[in-house]
Protein backbone atom coordinates (compact mmCIF):
# COMPACT_ATOMS: atom_id res chain seq x y z
CA UNK A 1 0.00 0.00 0.00
CA UNK A 2 1.35 3.21 -0.86
CA UNK A 3 1.60 6.20 1.73
CA UNK A 4 -1.62 7.89 1.74
CA UNK A 5 0.81 11.83 0.91
CA UNK A 6 1.93 9.93 -1.89
CA UNK A 7 -1.11 8.36 -2.61
CA UNK A 8 -2.73 12.20 -2.97
CA UNK A 9 0.19 13.21 -5.16
CA UNK A 10 0.00 10.88 -7.97
CA UNK A 11 -4.10 12.65 -8.13
CA UNK A 12 -2.37 16.03 -9.27
CA UNK A 13 -1.20 16.01 -12.74
CA UNK A 14 2.69 16.76 -13.21
CA UNK A 15 3.62 19.99 -15.11
CA UNK A 16 0.85 22.48 -14.37
CA UNK A 17 0.35 25.08 -11.31
CA UNK A 18 -1.39 23.85 -8.37
CA UNK A 19 -2.48 25.17 -5.28
CA UNK A 20 -3.52 23.83 -1.75
CA UNK A 21 -5.99 25.90 0.06
CA UNK A 22 -6.70 25.41 3.96
CA UNK A 23 -8.87 27.74 5.90
CA UNK A 24 -10.34 28.61 9.25
CA UNK A 25 -13.13 30.65 10.65
CA UNK A 26 -11.94 32.37 13.70
CA UNK A 27 -14.82 32.18 15.70
CA UNK A 28 -13.65 31.47 18.98
CA UNK A 29 -10.74 29.01 20.43
CA UNK A 30 -10.15 26.33 18.59
CA UNK A 31 -9.37 22.36 20.15
CA UNK A 32 -6.95 20.39 19.50
CA UNK A 33 -9.01 18.46 17.00
CA UNK A 34 -8.64 21.77 14.76
CA UNK A 35 -4.92 21.35 14.27
CA UNK A 36 -5.45 18.11 12.24
CA UNK A 37 -6.73 19.37 9.08
CA UNK A 38 -3.77 22.02 8.83
CA UNK A 39 -1.16 19.42 9.84
CA UNK A 40 -2.30 17.17 7.37
CA UNK A 41 -2.16 20.05 4.48
CA UNK A 42 0.77 21.43 5.77
CA UNK A 43 2.67 17.30 5.18
CA UNK A 44 0.75 17.07 1.81
CA UNK A 45 1.94 20.07 0.59
CA UNK A 46 5.30 19.24 1.47
CA UNK A 47 4.98 15.91 0.33
CA UNK A 48 3.33 17.60 -3.55
CA UNK A 49 6.81 19.65 -3.63
CA UNK A 50 8.81 16.24 -3.16
CA UNK A 51 7.40 14.76 -5.89
CA UNK A 52 8.40 17.70 -7.82
CA UNK A 53 4.78 19.54 -8.10
CA UNK A 54 4.81 23.17 -8.90
CA UNK A 55 2.35 23.83 -5.51
CA UNK A 56 1.67 26.72 -3.76
CA UNK A 57 -0.20 27.01 -0.26
CA UNK A 58 -2.60 29.23 0.97
CA UNK A 59 -4.39 29.49 4.23
CA UNK A 60 -8.03 32.01 4.10
CA UNK A 61 -8.45 33.30 7.16
CA UNK A 62 -12.82 33.46 6.94
CA UNK A 63 -13.31 36.70 9.14
CA UNK A 64 -16.22 38.11 7.14
CA UNK A 65 -18.75 35.28 8.71
CA UNK A 66 -21.27 36.11 11.02
CA UNK A 67 -20.81 35.15 14.79
CA UNK A 68 -23.63 32.47 15.72
CA UNK A 69 -21.91 30.58 18.39
CA UNK A 70 -24.29 29.51 21.12
CA UNK A 71 -21.79 29.22 23.73
CA UNK A 72 -20.44 33.23 22.16
CA UNK A 73 -23.85 34.05 22.52
CA UNK A 74 -23.70 33.65 26.32
CA UNK A 75 -20.53 35.20 27.26
CA UNK A 76 -20.65 39.15 29.10
CA UNK A 77 -21.25 41.73 25.90
CA UNK A 78 -21.93 39.06 23.12
CA UNK A 79 -25.36 39.11 22.88
CA UNK A 80 -25.17 42.48 21.24
CA UNK A 81 -22.93 41.32 18.89
CA UNK A 82 -24.19 37.83 17.37
CA UNK A 83 -24.81 37.62 13.71
CA UNK A 84 -22.23 40.64 12.97
CA UNK A 85 -19.03 40.20 10.87
CA UNK A 86 -16.30 38.09 13.01
CA UNK A 87 -13.69 41.36 11.97
CA UNK A 88 -16.44 43.91 13.34
CA UNK A 89 -16.55 41.92 16.92
CA UNK A 90 -14.44 44.21 19.83
CA UNK A 91 -11.71 41.58 20.59
CA UNK A 92 -11.35 40.34 24.23
CA UNK A 93 -8.67 41.94 24.83
CA UNK A 94 -6.67 44.53 23.85
CA UNK A 95 -3.43 42.73 22.01
CA UNK A 96 -5.65 42.86 18.80
CA UNK A 97 -8.07 45.22 16.61
CA UNK A 98 -11.19 42.58 16.75
CA UNK A 99 -12.51 39.47 17.91
CA UNK A 100 -11.35 37.39 14.55
CA UNK A 101 -7.85 38.88 14.28
CA UNK A 102 -7.52 37.96 18.02
CA UNK A 103 -8.45 34.55 17.45
CA UNK A 104 -6.22 34.18 14.29
CA UNK A 105 -3.61 35.49 15.90
CA UNK A 106 -3.64 32.90 18.17
CA UNK A 107 -3.94 30.03 15.72
CA UNK A 108 -1.87 31.15 13.53
CA UNK A 109 1.01 31.53 16.53
CA UNK A 110 0.35 27.61 16.50
CA UNK A 111 1.08 27.43 13.14
CA UNK A 112 4.52 29.03 13.82
CA UNK A 113 5.36 26.49 16.26
CA UNK A 114 4.63 23.39 14.55
CA UNK A 115 6.22 24.35 11.52
CA UNK A 116 3.20 24.99 9.34
CA UNK A 117 4.30 27.46 6.86
CA UNK A 118 1.47 28.66 4.04
CA UNK A 119 2.62 30.65 1.70
CA UNK A 120 -0.03 33.11 1.56
CA UNK A 121 -2.43 33.97 4.48
CA UNK A 122 -5.24 35.98 2.70
CA UNK A 123 -8.00 37.42 5.03
CA UNK A 124 -11.59 37.50 3.72
CA UNK A 125 -12.41 41.03 5.08
CA UNK A 126 -10.04 42.37 2.28
CA UNK A 127 -10.74 40.20 -0.44
CA UNK A 128 -14.29 41.53 0.17
CA UNK A 129 -13.63 45.14 0.87
CA UNK A 130 -10.69 45.46 -1.88
CA UNK A 131 -13.56 44.23 -4.49
CA UNK A 132 -11.34 41.39 -5.40
CA UNK A 133 -14.13 38.96 -5.22
CA UNK A 134 -16.94 41.33 -7.40
CA UNK A 135 -16.92 39.24 -9.99
CA UNK A 136 -17.30 36.22 -8.29
CA UNK A 137 -20.53 37.93 -6.40
CA UNK A 138 -21.68 39.12 -9.92
CA UNK A 139 -21.61 35.28 -11.41
CA UNK A 140 -23.36 34.25 -8.19
CA UNK A 141 -25.94 36.93 -8.55
CA UNK A 142 -26.86 36.29 -11.80
CA UNK A 143 -27.32 32.38 -11.00
CA UNK A 144 -29.23 32.23 -8.37
CA UNK A 145 -31.91 30.35 -10.13
CA UNK A 146 -29.14 27.39 -10.76
CA UNK A 147 -28.08 27.34 -6.93
CA UNK A 148 -31.49 27.18 -5.54
CA UNK A 149 -32.05 24.69 -8.03
CA UNK A 150 -28.95 22.64 -6.49
CA UNK A 151 -29.51 23.61 -3.38
CA UNK A 152 -32.88 21.42 -3.25
CA UNK A 153 -31.46 18.67 -5.05
CA UNK A 154 -28.18 18.20 -3.60
CA UNK A 155 -28.70 18.82 -0.48
CA UNK A 156 -32.51 19.14 -0.21
CA UNK A 157 -32.36 22.90 1.01
CA UNK A 158 -35.31 25.12 -0.22
CA UNK A 159 -35.34 28.43 -0.79
CA UNK A 160 -37.86 30.96 -1.37
CA UNK A 161 -37.99 32.14 -5.59
CA UNK A 162 -36.39 35.32 -4.62
CA UNK A 163 -33.81 34.35 -2.32
CA UNK A 164 -30.40 35.49 -3.17
CA UNK A 165 -27.32 33.11 -1.48
CA UNK A 166 -25.68 37.00 -0.37
CA UNK A 167 -25.68 37.63 2.98
CA UNK A 168 -25.85 42.11 3.06
CA UNK A 169 -23.88 44.01 5.71
CA UNK A 170 -27.18 45.93 7.39
CA UNK A 171 -26.52 49.60 7.43
CA UNK A 172 -28.30 50.25 10.05
CA UNK A 173 -27.37 47.42 12.49
CA UNK A 174 -23.90 46.07 10.75
CA UNK A 175 -25.29 42.11 11.07
CA UNK A 176 -24.76 40.34 8.15
CA UNK A 177 -26.25 36.82 9.49
CA UNK A 178 -29.80 38.41 10.02
CA UNK A 179 -30.29 40.24 6.48
CA UNK A 180 -32.17 38.55 3.67
CA UNK A 181 -31.68 39.69 0.16
CA UNK A 182 -33.28 39.65 -3.07
CA UNK A 183 -34.19 40.95 -6.47
CA UNK A 184 -30.87 41.85 -8.05
CA UNK A 185 -30.83 44.47 -10.86
CA UNK A 186 -27.22 43.73 -11.66
CA UNK A 187 -26.00 46.61 -9.52
CA UNK A 188 -27.87 46.87 -6.12
CA UNK A 189 -29.78 44.14 -4.32
CA UNK A 190 -32.85 44.50 -1.92
CA UNK A 191 -32.76 43.52 1.58
CA UNK A 192 -34.88 43.16 4.75
CA UNK A 193 -32.60 42.87 8.60
CA UNK A 194 -35.00 40.08 9.98
CA UNK A 195 -35.62 39.49 13.60
CA UNK A 196 -36.53 35.67 12.70
CA UNK A 197 -34.38 35.27 10.20
CA UNK A 198 -31.84 32.94 12.36
CA UNK A 199 -32.34 31.45 15.56
CA UNK A 200 -28.86 32.87 16.92
CA UNK A 201 -29.70 36.39 16.09
CA UNK A 202 -32.16 39.24 15.64
CA UNK A 203 -32.27 41.76 12.76
CA UNK A 204 -33.08 45.48 13.27
CA UNK A 205 -35.65 45.09 11.34
CA UNK A 206 -34.28 47.63 8.61
CA UNK A 207 -35.03 47.17 4.84
CA UNK A 208 -33.18 48.79 2.02
CA UNK A 209 -30.92 48.45 -1.29
CA UNK A 210 -27.42 48.60 -1.67
CA UNK A 211 -24.42 47.65 -4.08
CA UNK A 212 -23.52 43.89 -3.19
CA UNK A 213 -19.96 44.45 -3.76
CA UNK A 214 -16.90 45.93 -2.42
CA UNK A 215 -17.79 44.34 1.01
CA UNK A 216 -21.59 45.35 1.62
CA UNK A 217 -22.33 41.73 1.25
CA UNK A 218 -20.37 38.51 1.84
CA UNK A 219 -21.21 35.29 0.02
CA UNK A 220 -22.52 32.31 1.68
CA UNK A 221 -20.81 29.45 2.54
CA UNK A 222 -20.46 27.07 -0.24
CA UNK A 223 -20.50 29.93 -2.65
CA UNK A 224 -17.79 31.39 -0.66
CA UNK A 225 -15.78 28.55 -0.94
CA UNK A 226 -16.42 28.12 -4.74
CA UNK A 227 -15.37 31.56 -4.99
CA UNK A 228 -12.08 30.80 -3.49
CA UNK A 229 -11.29 27.76 -5.60
CA UNK A 230 -12.09 30.36 -8.72
CA UNK A 231 -10.36 33.16 -7.67
CA UNK A 232 -6.99 31.38 -6.48
CA UNK A 233 -7.26 28.65 -8.78
CA UNK A 234 -7.16 25.73 -6.25
CA UNK A 235 -6.48 22.39 -7.17
CA UNK A 236 -6.38 20.75 -3.71
CA UNK A 237 -8.40 20.98 -0.60
CA UNK A 238 -8.48 18.54 2.49
CA UNK A 239 -11.69 19.04 4.24
CA UNK A 240 -12.95 17.71 8.10
CA UNK A 241 -15.64 14.57 7.53
CA UNK A 242 -18.42 17.16 9.07
CA UNK A 243 -18.71 19.08 6.11
CA UNK A 244 -17.19 16.29 3.41
CA UNK A 245 -20.32 13.81 3.83
CA UNK A 246 -22.21 12.98 1.26
CA UNK A 247 -24.80 15.95 0.54
CA UNK A 248 -22.86 17.65 3.07
CA UNK A 249 -21.10 21.68 2.17
CA UNK A 250 -18.64 19.73 -0.31
CA UNK A 251 -20.93 18.01 -2.41
CA UNK A 252 -23.24 21.13 -3.06
CA UNK A 253 -19.87 23.72 -3.53
CA UNK A 254 -18.88 20.84 -6.04
CA UNK A 255 -21.91 20.98 -8.14
CA UNK A 256 -22.32 24.25 -7.84
CA UNK A 257 -19.07 25.11 -8.96
CA UNK A 258 -19.50 22.69 -12.25
CA UNK A 259 -22.44 24.27 -13.12
CA UNK A 260 -22.00 27.77 -12.47
CA UNK A 261 -18.28 28.39 -12.95
CA UNK A 262 -17.92 25.57 -15.52
CA UNK A 263 -14.97 24.33 -13.69
CA UNK A 264 -14.09 21.43 -12.37
CA UNK A 265 -13.61 21.54 -8.63
CA UNK A 266 -10.41 20.55 -6.80
CA UNK A 267 -9.85 17.18 -5.60
CA UNK A 268 -8.78 16.07 -1.96
CA UNK A 269 -9.40 13.72 1.03
CA UNK A 270 -11.30 13.63 3.59
CA UNK A 271 -9.91 13.12 7.43
CA UNK A 272 -11.75 11.39 9.70
CA UNK A 273 -12.75 12.85 13.29
CA UNK A 274 -10.19 13.08 16.38
CA UNK A 275 -11.55 12.36 19.69
CA UNK A 276 -10.40 13.83 23.18
CA UNK A 277 -11.32 11.06 25.81
CA UNK A 278 -13.87 9.00 23.71
CA UNK A 279 -15.61 12.08 22.89
CA UNK A 280 -15.96 14.53 19.58
CA UNK A 281 -15.02 18.05 20.18
CA UNK A 282 -17.49 21.07 18.89
CA UNK A 283 -16.01 24.62 18.60
CA UNK A 284 -19.49 25.73 19.74
CA UNK A 285 -18.92 23.96 22.69
CA UNK A 286 -15.77 24.77 24.30
CA UNK A 287 -16.80 24.52 27.54
CA UNK A 288 -16.03 20.73 26.92
CA UNK A 289 -12.86 20.60 26.07
CA UNK A 290 -11.31 23.54 27.70
CA UNK A 291 -10.82 22.65 30.82
CA UNK A 292 -9.27 18.57 29.42
CA UNK A 293 -5.91 21.32 28.45
CA UNK A 294 -7.46 20.57 24.89
CA UNK A 295 -7.19 23.72 22.80
CA UNK A 296 -4.79 24.20 20.32
CA UNK A 297 -3.01 27.15 21.53
CA UNK A 298 -2.83 25.36 25.09
CA UNK A 299 -1.36 22.14 23.75
CA UNK A 300 1.39 23.23 21.28
CA UNK A 301 3.01 25.43 24.63
CA UNK A 302 2.86 21.76 26.87
CA UNK A 303 4.12 18.83 23.67
CA UNK A 304 6.83 19.68 21.77
CA UNK A 305 5.67 20.45 18.28
CA UNK A 306 6.78 17.65 16.61
CA UNK A 307 4.79 15.06 18.94
CA UNK A 308 2.06 17.10 17.93
CA UNK A 309 2.18 16.41 14.39
CA UNK A 310 2.86 13.47 14.65
CA UNK A 311 -0.29 12.50 16.79
CA UNK A 312 -1.99 13.93 13.82
CA UNK A 313 0.07 11.92 11.11
CA UNK A 314 0.76 9.04 12.45
CA UNK A 315 -2.72 7.55 11.68
CA UNK A 316 -3.91 7.37 8.36
CA UNK A 317 -6.38 10.54 7.72
CA UNK A 318 -9.18 8.35 6.62
CA UNK A 319 -9.39 6.82 10.01
CA UNK A 320 -10.16 8.75 13.23
CA UNK A 321 -8.02 9.36 16.16
CA UNK A 322 -8.71 9.15 19.91
CA UNK A 323 -6.66 10.67 21.45
CA UNK A 324 -6.84 10.96 25.59
CA UNK A 325 -3.88 12.63 27.54
CA UNK A 326 -4.80 10.65 30.40
CA UNK A 327 -3.86 7.40 31.46
CA UNK A 328 -0.71 5.55 29.28
CA UNK A 329 -1.47 7.06 26.19
CA UNK A 330 1.51 9.88 26.18
CA UNK A 331 3.91 7.33 26.75
CA UNK A 332 2.84 4.69 24.11
CA UNK A 333 2.28 7.72 21.67
CA UNK A 334 6.37 8.70 22.48
CA UNK A 335 7.23 5.11 22.30
CA UNK A 336 5.61 5.13 18.52
CA UNK A 337 7.54 8.02 17.69
CA UNK A 338 10.68 6.58 18.81
CA UNK A 339 10.20 3.51 16.88
CA UNK A 340 9.41 5.48 13.61
CA UNK A 341 12.37 7.67 14.23
CA UNK A 342 14.56 4.41 14.55
CA UNK A 343 12.97 3.20 10.95
CA UNK A 344 14.60 6.83 9.93
CA UNK A 345 17.57 5.80 10.51
CA UNK A 346 17.16 1.98 9.11
CA UNK A 347 15.60 3.72 5.77
CA UNK A 348 14.59 7.06 5.53
CA UNK A 349 12.03 6.12 2.84
CA UNK A 350 10.20 3.49 4.81
CA UNK A 351 6.40 4.45 5.82
CA UNK A 352 7.45 4.99 9.76
CA UNK A 353 10.27 7.10 8.57
CA UNK A 354 7.86 9.29 6.37
CA UNK A 355 5.58 9.83 9.36
CA UNK A 356 8.94 10.77 11.65
CA UNK A 357 10.14 13.20 9.19
CA UNK A 358 6.92 14.89 7.89
CA UNK A 359 6.63 15.21 11.87
CA UNK A 360 9.53 17.22 12.04
CA UNK A 361 8.91 21.49 12.38
CA UNK A 362 12.25 21.17 10.12
CA UNK A 363 11.18 20.45 6.64
CA UNK A 364 14.41 18.73 5.68
CA UNK A 365 15.43 17.18 9.18
CA UNK A 366 18.54 16.25 10.62
CA UNK A 367 18.33 12.06 11.87
CA UNK A 368 17.16 11.89 15.46
CA UNK A 369 19.15 12.46 17.98
CA UNK A 370 19.67 9.72 20.99
CA UNK A 371 16.79 9.83 22.88
CA UNK A 372 15.65 8.13 26.10
CA UNK A 373 12.79 6.66 25.92
CA UNK A 374 9.90 8.55 28.01
CA UNK A 375 8.70 6.08 30.87
CA UNK A 376 11.91 6.07 31.79
CA UNK A 377 12.20 9.44 31.90
CA UNK A 378 9.28 9.88 34.07
CA UNK A 379 10.65 7.33 36.50
CA UNK A 380 13.61 8.86 36.71
CA UNK A 381 12.03 12.13 37.74
CA UNK A 382 10.56 10.03 40.76
CA UNK A 383 13.83 9.13 42.12
CA UNK A 384 16.00 12.71 43.52
CA UNK A 385 19.01 10.82 43.62
CA UNK A 386 18.75 9.80 39.54
CA UNK A 387 20.52 12.64 36.97
CA UNK A 388 18.85 12.04 34.02
CA UNK A 389 21.50 13.31 32.10
CA UNK A 390 24.30 11.36 33.44
CA UNK A 391 22.19 8.13 33.43
CA UNK A 392 21.88 8.64 29.53
CA UNK A 393 25.26 9.74 29.06
CA UNK A 394 26.00 6.75 30.56
CA UNK A 395 23.94 4.72 28.13
CA UNK A 396 25.10 6.05 25.14
CA UNK A 397 28.24 5.61 26.31
CA UNK A 398 29.58 8.96 25.29
CA UNK A 399 28.61 12.76 26.12
CA UNK A 400 25.28 13.68 24.86
CA UNK A 401 25.11 16.17 21.97
CA UNK A 402 23.43 19.36 21.99
CA UNK A 403 20.36 17.85 20.37
CA UNK A 404 20.00 14.97 22.21
CA UNK A 405 20.58 17.41 25.62
CA UNK A 406 17.41 19.24 23.90
CA UNK A 407 15.55 16.19 23.25
CA UNK A 408 15.93 14.83 26.72
CA UNK A 409 15.17 18.29 28.25
CA UNK A 410 11.87 18.59 26.30
CA UNK A 411 10.98 15.03 27.05
CA UNK A 412 11.86 15.96 30.87
CA UNK A 413 9.65 18.98 30.46
CA UNK A 414 6.64 16.54 29.12
CA UNK A 415 7.04 13.96 31.57
CA UNK A 416 6.54 16.50 34.46
CA UNK A 417 2.95 17.63 33.35
CA UNK A 418 2.40 14.52 32.91
CA UNK A 419 2.98 13.04 36.22
CA UNK A 420 1.53 16.41 37.32
CA UNK A 421 -1.67 16.13 35.71
CA UNK A 422 -2.40 12.94 33.78
CA UNK A 423 -0.25 9.93 34.54
CA UNK A 424 -2.72 7.30 36.03
CA UNK A 425 -1.89 5.85 39.62
CA UNK A 426 -0.06 3.09 39.13
CA UNK A 427 2.88 5.29 37.10
CA UNK A 428 3.48 6.97 40.36
CA UNK A 429 6.54 6.05 42.99
CA UNK A 430 8.37 7.16 45.84
CA UNK A 431 11.79 5.99 46.64
CA UNK A 432 10.89 5.47 50.54
CA UNK A 433 13.45 6.63 52.87
CA UNK A 434 13.46 4.20 55.01
CA UNK A 435 12.57 0.48 55.22
CA UNK A 436 8.65 0.68 54.74
CA UNK A 437 6.15 -1.33 57.07
CA UNK A 438 5.10 -3.33 54.64
CA UNK A 439 7.97 -5.86 54.41
CA UNK A 440 6.56 -7.28 57.62
CA UNK A 441 4.40 -9.19 55.29
CA UNK A 442 6.68 -11.00 53.15
CA UNK A 443 6.62 -14.34 53.02
CA UNK A 444 9.99 -16.20 54.00
CA UNK A 445 10.27 -17.42 50.23
CA UNK A 446 10.22 -13.80 49.61
CA UNK A 447 12.80 -12.61 52.48
CA UNK A 448 15.09 -15.16 50.98
CA UNK A 449 14.76 -14.33 47.65
CA UNK A 450 15.86 -10.41 48.59
CA UNK A 451 18.82 -11.89 51.04
CA UNK A 452 20.16 -13.12 47.58
CA UNK A 453 19.89 -10.61 44.63
CA UNK A 454 20.97 -7.78 48.00
CA UNK A 455 24.40 -9.08 46.33
CA UNK A 456 22.95 -8.15 42.55
CA UNK A 457 23.32 -4.53 42.76
CA UNK A 458 26.40 -3.12 41.42
CA UNK A 459 27.16 -5.92 39.76
CA UNK A 460 25.88 -4.63 36.04
CA UNK A 461 24.51 -1.37 34.64
CA UNK A 462 22.52 -3.32 31.86
CA UNK A 463 18.94 -3.53 32.98
CA UNK A 464 18.79 -6.94 30.73
CA UNK A 465 21.50 -8.14 32.40
CA UNK A 466 19.99 -7.33 35.71
CA UNK A 467 16.81 -9.11 34.87
CA UNK A 468 17.94 -11.77 33.52
CA UNK A 469 19.90 -12.46 37.15
CA UNK A 470 16.91 -11.42 38.88
CA UNK A 471 15.36 -14.27 37.04
CA UNK A 472 17.47 -17.09 37.61
CA UNK A 473 17.86 -16.81 41.16
CA UNK A 474 14.08 -16.23 41.49
CA UNK A 475 14.05 -19.52 39.71
CA UNK A 476 16.48 -20.60 42.59
CA UNK A 477 14.85 -19.60 45.49
CA UNK A 478 11.55 -21.50 44.28
CA UNK A 479 9.49 -18.39 43.26
CA UNK A 480 8.32 -20.12 40.56
CA UNK A 481 4.36 -20.28 39.46
CA UNK A 482 3.30 -22.72 36.58
CA UNK A 483 6.75 -22.49 35.44
CA UNK A 484 7.20 -18.66 35.54
CA UNK A 485 8.83 -16.51 37.75
CA UNK A 486 6.35 -15.41 40.14
CA UNK A 487 4.82 -12.29 40.67
CA UNK A 488 5.95 -12.41 44.28
CA UNK A 489 9.52 -12.12 43.66
CA UNK A 490 9.50 -8.59 41.94
CA UNK A 491 6.84 -7.35 44.62
CA UNK A 492 9.58 -8.51 47.64
CA UNK A 493 11.64 -5.98 45.44
CA UNK A 494 8.80 -3.07 45.03
CA UNK A 495 7.98 -3.56 49.03
CA UNK A 496 11.48 -3.23 50.31
CA UNK A 497 12.03 0.09 47.98
CA UNK A 498 8.79 1.83 47.48
CA UNK A 499 6.98 0.23 49.88
CA UNK A 500 4.05 -1.32 47.89
CA UNK A 501 3.71 -4.29 45.59
CA UNK A 502 4.27 -2.34 42.34
CA UNK A 503 6.38 -0.45 40.35
CA UNK A 504 8.56 0.66 37.29
CA UNK A 505 10.31 -2.22 35.60
CA UNK A 506 12.50 -4.02 39.02
CA UNK A 507 16.08 -4.68 37.45
CA UNK A 508 15.75 -1.04 35.53
CA UNK A 509 15.23 0.50 39.24
CA UNK A 510 17.94 -1.24 41.25
CA UNK A 511 20.43 -0.40 37.92
CA UNK A 512 19.01 3.10 38.42
CA UNK A 513 19.43 3.17 42.12
CA UNK A 514 22.50 4.06 44.16
CA UNK A 515 23.64 0.41 44.13
CA UNK A 516 24.51 0.93 48.65
CA UNK A 517 20.63 1.95 49.04
CA UNK A 518 19.16 -1.13 47.62
CA UNK A 519 21.54 -3.45 48.95
CA UNK A 520 20.90 -2.77 52.47
CA UNK A 521 17.84 -2.24 52.03
CA UNK A 522 17.57 -5.71 50.53
CA UNK A 523 19.20 -7.06 53.66
CA UNK A 524 17.18 -5.30 56.00
CA UNK A 525 14.13 -6.22 54.35
CA UNK A 526 15.60 -10.07 54.72
CA UNK A 527 15.82 -9.67 58.30
CA UNK A 528 12.56 -8.64 59.36
CA UNK A 529 11.05 -11.92 60.18
CA UNK A 530 14.20 -13.32 61.69
CA UNK A 531 14.69 -9.80 64.09
CA UNK A 532 11.17 -10.78 65.60
ZN1 LIG B 1 -30.12 45.50 10.84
Amino acid sequence: MTFWADEEASLLAPGRDHVIRDSKTPSGTVPISGLRGPIVTDALYRTFRRHGLRIRYLFTIDDYDPMDSQSMRQRAGMAEHMGKPLCTIPSPDPSASDFARYHAERFLETFRTLGIRPEEIHWLRDLYRSGALDDEIDLVLRNADTIRRIYAEVANVRKDEHWLPVAVVCERCGRLGTTYAFDYDGTTVAYECREDQVAWAQGCGYSGRVSPLGGNAKLYWNLQWCAMWDHFGVTYEEGGKDLLTAGGSRDRADEIFRAVWKKEPPIGLVHEFLNVGGRKMSTSRPEEWEKLGAAAHELVRIYPPEIVRFLMLRTDPKRHIDFDPTGMSLPRLLDEYDRCADAYLADPSADLARIWELSQVDERPQPPPFRVRFSIVADQLQMPSVDPFAKAAERKGAALAVRDRADLEARIALARIWLERWAPEEAHFTVQKALPEIVSSLTPAQRAYLARVADLPGTTSDPEQMRAALYSVAREVGLVDKERVSRAAFAAIYAALLGRESGPQAAWLIVTLPSDLVRTRFREASMIGEAR
